[in-house]
């Protein structure tokens, strides 16, 4: 029998709420939201809801293990609800797109530290800086490397570099 949303809240031993619902069905619905795209989902959904509120339930529906968050080094923090199988990430330097990448060999090899120092290891957060297929493809790319997330990328730039490539 599938549990439904508040059914999760409730067995992680959160309070249901309407934002929280919503913030969660935000992150489930696209991967690597940031919490300015989660606001704005949710807004269209429950009309007005500060950003803070939308941190709270966040920070709530992370501590709780229902969401994941990520931060890249110069982006913001994005969030996604495929937990607990410490999948990796892989972004490209160029557009910030970002994509899931499974751990290597069967189950989370990278919690095997060499050495652990003694920690109980939980997680391993691993990100693989890159160029994406379609940055790569696109020869007369000559923009440099930024690790700028993609919403922040120029509209004018991608114009220009549609002209050059025809
Ligand atoms: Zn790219
Ligand atoms: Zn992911």
């Amino acid at each position: 029998m599938l549990l439904t949303p508040a059914d999760l809240l409730r067995e992680r031993g959160l309070r249901v709420t309407a934002q929280r619902l919503a913030v969660l069905r935000a992150v489930s619905s696209e991967p690597h939201l940031t919490a300015d795209v989660v606001a704005e989902t949710v807004r269209a959904e429950v009309g007005s809801i500060s950003l803070q509120a939308v941190y709270d339930s966040l920070s709530a529906l992370a501590e709780a293990g229902m969401i994941r968050r990520i931060q890249p080094a110069g982006s913001a923090a994005l969030f996604e609800t495929r937990v607990s199988d410490n999948h990796h990430h892989a972004i490209c330097r160029y557009c910030g797109r970002v994509d899931d990448v499974d751990c290597a060999l069967g189950t989370a090899p990278c919690l095997t530290a060499v050495d652990d120092m003694g920690y109980e290891i939980d997680e391993a957060e691993v990100i693989y800086w890159g160029r994406c297929p379609e940055c790569a493809a696109n020869e007369s790319s000559t923009r440099s490397p930024t690790t700028q997330p993609p919403m922040r990328r120029q509209q004018e730039t991608s114009r220009q570099e549609s002209d050059r490539r025809v």
